[in-house]
């Protein structure tokens, strides 16, 4: 069960506590009411109903009454609550032919058979079949456990705990496994919500700090005139959130400190203009600026836009020199740039000619061509993992570059503040003027009902725009999904889409190609681009009006709300079809949350709601140790936690910032967050 220390043990919490003396006894039962029960299995039969259904029948008894209880299609219950078996029973109570009954009950199984279970309060451990350990081998293990750890350090002394009604950490131990009250087990599980929160906001406070005092970062001159000009010559006047950003960014430029700063707009807010700003700022101040993407065909775009708007503003006119070789102030760097460019390019970079490079992760990959990098900006910041952490550690030696990180998933608040604690946040809320709400329809896959979406690809594509088409996601597999891919984009051209002009994406094609599809499409060549989820992020072209997800069941909420971003984008009425599978209640869920709204940060609270705080972030996402560490802290019904703990972290590090005198505390925060914060505790 993973569990190798004492440690572990005591941190293996119960799944559920039963009071025995609480439950309804079985003589007081209500028909229709929904209950817990405690019993004694004294019989149990097996057999097929009419239907032939296996059906399996316990009997359980509690002092002189008796319950009957019905599974269907559980066979393995007749083993499970063999005679003797002690159990608690939640479910409706009904009456049938008679007899009190409940039909299909969650079980907790807390008691062997022939063992007899003593005390008032049970705890029921999750049990592992796989592990094969029983709750009731469980229990006496972390009674050991307890004993054996005796008295447990506790960061916060009394007069910290008191105003917040926190018991001490031993109690709370003891009393999550063993308490003698479900009160008692409330006040533990408080103590440790609020445990989990304080470890990761004392880490990240303590970062925050750490590099606020370093003076290690960059003064940028900000006062320069190119960045209005830039914003003057934009097709579209910038929102107000787009300029508070602006300001906010050459604030932190011009500070000390290295920024470290997230940009949180939704799909199609507009963060690319803010960041081309913010690079120019670093540019004219004498700073080289990267600006780095997670897909090839993402950079390309941002190149082609950063060329489009100002590469003429940047110093070091575009153009050819007399070899023959490309000259600009601006440049691309993918892994499918050359070899003889990427030498152009950090000769260009020595040089003072290169100011500006946008790319991939290729571009802190290897030798860093850069000589003076002032600014690092990182788009769609949660497809990347460990890479923004090697941007911080480029600190070594040299000054640090500041970063600003561009992130679309939105992030409600509080997880934020969980996650990137040691970030400052700017937010564009209002989007651009021309945005529209896109009409999202479900339609039941293998139904009729799926003619619609592709009747409105033909209406939309005679209308003179475009479409997507996006193939179902196959879970670690590219291959298998590349494949399913372009057999879809074939069954489309013979098909419901004949006579279209179909191109087809996916993430196998060699880069070459992908490129000149999205440059097809782009340039209207293409009616229909058939995609994969290589088309998730920044994919921009407003012309396209409508996107059909097949299989849209297989995708995440975050991932179905970015996906369906790349429609609306043109100020025309805009579709999107998800033709879906709906049996599974998740499933459904996630479906009902994408007709009912377009807003990402409502349906970033629902994604919340729907999976538990545990998957939220995906395992690309950085902060997955802080938050796997949540074992009894759900998001967002905890919330209230998060700034109590934050206060707290303040406090302990301001009145001891090495945590000199809180060793384990420093321990603690080590291992959940690891050698990036190791240092900070060093002295
Ligand atoms: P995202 O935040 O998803 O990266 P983009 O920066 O790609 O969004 O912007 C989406 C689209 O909106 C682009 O076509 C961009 O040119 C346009 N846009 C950006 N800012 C504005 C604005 N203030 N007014 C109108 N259109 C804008
Ligand atoms: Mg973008």
């Amino acid at each position: 069960m993973e569990v190798e220390t004492v440690l572990d043990l005591l941190h293996l919490y119960p799944r559920r506590i039963h009071d025995r003396t609480a439950v309804t006894s079985l003589a007081d039962l209500e028909i229709g009411e929904e209950t817990t029960v405690f019993g004694t299995v004294v019989r149990t039969m097996s057999r097929l109903t009419k239907q032939r259904k296996r059906m399996v029948v316990a009997t359980v008894e509690h002092g002189d009454a008796r319950l009957e209880v019905t599974f269907f299609n559980q066979p393995w219950r007749e083993k499970q609550l063999a005679t003797g078996t002690e159990v608690a029973m939640f479910g409706k109570v009904e009456t049938f032919a008679g007899k009190v009954r409940m039909t299909n009950p969650i079980v907790d199984v807390i008691g062997a058979a022939g063992e007899a279970r003593t005390g008032r309060i049970v705890a029921v451990y999750p049990q592992s079949s796989k592990a094969e350990l029983s709750t009731w081998e469980i229990a006496p293990a972390v009674a050991r456990a307890l004993e054996f750890a005796g008295e447990i350090y506790d960061p916060l002394d009394a007069a910290v705990r008191g105003p917040l009604r926190l018991v001490d950490r031993t109690t709370a131990l003891h009393d999550v496994h063993r308490p003698e009250t479900t009160e008692e087990h409330r006040q533990a599980e408080r103590r440790l919500r609020f445990d989990e929160f304080l470890v990761a906001q004392v880490g990240l406070v303590a970062r925050k700090r750490a590099l606020a005092a370093a003076e290690i970062g960059i003064r940028h001159v900000i006062d320069g005139p190119l960045v209005d000009e830039f914003l003057d010559r934009l097709p579209f006047a910038v929102t107000a959130d787009q300029t508070r950003a602006i300001a906010e960014i050459r604030a932190d430029l011009a500070r000390p400190a290295p920024m470290h700063r997230l940009l949180q707009g939704d799909v199609g807010s507009g963060k690319t203009v803010v960041a081309l700003a913010a690079m120019l700022v670093a540019v004219e101040g004498g700073y080289q600026a990267a600006l780095m993407a997670p897909t090839a065909v993402l950079a390309e775009q941002l190149y082609a836009v950063a060329r489009r708007t100002y590469g003429d503003l940047v110093p070091g006119a575009p153009g050819e020199n007399l070899l023959g070789e490309t000259t600009s102030g601006v440049r691309l760097l993918t892994n499918r740039t050359s070899a003889k460019e990427r030498a152009e390019i950090a000769a260009g970079l020595g040089e003072g000619t290169v100011h500006i490079v946008i790319g991939t992760h290729a571009l802190l990959h290897g030798e860093s061509p850069f000589t003076n990098l002032g600014l690092v900006v990182i788009d769609e910041h949660h497809r990347f993992g460990v890479e923004q952490r090697d941007v911080l550690k480029q600190r070594a030696g040299a000054l640090v570059p500041d970063v600003l990180v561009m992130t679309a998933t939105p992030i409600p608040r509080t997880a934020a503040l969980l996650v990137y604690g040691d970030l400052d946040i700017s937010v564009l809320e209002a989007m651009p003027t021309g945005r529209q709400a896109v009409g999202t329809d479900v339609l039941v896959r293998d139904t009729s009902e799926t003619a619609r979406a592709y009747a409105r690809v033909r209406t939309e594509v005679a209308a003179g725009h475009q479409a997507f088409v996006v193939c179902p996601l196959v879970e670690g597999s590219e291959k298998i999904e590349a494949k399913a891919a372009t057999a879809r984009a074939e069954e489309l051209r013979t098909g419901e889409l004949e006579g279209l002009r179909i191109g087809l994406l996916h993430g196998q094609m060699p880069a070459a190609d992908k490129e000149a599809v999205m440059e097809a499409f782009r340039a209207r060549e293409l009616d229909v681009l058939v995609a994969t989820t290589v088309i998730e992020v920044g994919v921009d072209v407003p012309n396209a009006t409508v996107m059909v997800i097949e299989d849209a069941q297989r995708f995440g909420l975050a991932q179905l709300h970015q996906l369906r971003g790349r429609v609306g984008r043109g100020g025309g009425e805009s579709w999107c079809y998800l033709i879906a599978d709906t049996a599974t209640q998740d499933a459904a869920a996630r479906m009902e949350a994408m007709a009912e709204t377009t807003d990402g940060f409502v349906l970033a609270e629902r994604d919340l709601e729907i999976r538990g705080s545990g998957q939220v972030f995906g395992e690309r996402q950085s902060g997955q140790r802080v938050d796997r560490h949540l074992r009894l802290a759900r998001l967002p019904r905890d919330e209230k936690y998060v700034g109590f703990a934050r206060a707290t972290a303040e406090a302990i590090l301001d009145g001891d910032p090495g945590l000199a005198d809180h060793r384990p505390l420093a321990e603690e925060v080590e291992d959940l967050l690891g050698d990036d914060v190791e240092y900070l505790f060093k002295s």
